[in-house]
């Protein structure tokens, strides 16, 4: 999903996504089988996360069903101050295609 757009900012420069812990991963399936958005594969040693940016932005479904708490996402206080900041950078930067 590459060029796609979050309220105006790059979805690449939103650091909104699973991130897996390895040590904690029984290779269940269970997030690859409940997320439809092609975010996760089957890593040799793990379940990984292989397209971070097709994460829906504030979506935390997946972490709630993986038993092992293997599935973790940033601070979401912290993560609404950042939102905050690249709004404002991506608001000043003029569209040129327009
Ligand atoms: S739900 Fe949890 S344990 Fe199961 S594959 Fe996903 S990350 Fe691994
Ligand atoms: S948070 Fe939602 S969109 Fe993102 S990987 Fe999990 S289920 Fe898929």
């Amino acid at each position: 999903m590459a060029g796609q757009t979050y309220l105006g900012i790059p979805r690449e420069e939103i650091p909104w996504y699973p991130t897996i812990n390895p040590d904690l991963c029984t290779k269940c399936n269970a997030c690859m089988d409940f997320c439809t958005n092609d975010v996760f594969a089957a890593g040799e040693f793990s379940t990984i996360v292989a397209n971070p940016f097709n994460c829906v932005v504030g979506c935390s479904a997946c972490e709630k069903l993986c038993d092992t708490g293997a599935i973790s996402f940033p601070n979401k206080k912290e993560f609404v101050n950042l939102l905050q900041q690249l709004r404002e950078k991506y608001s000043k930067i003029p569209n040129i295609s327009s």
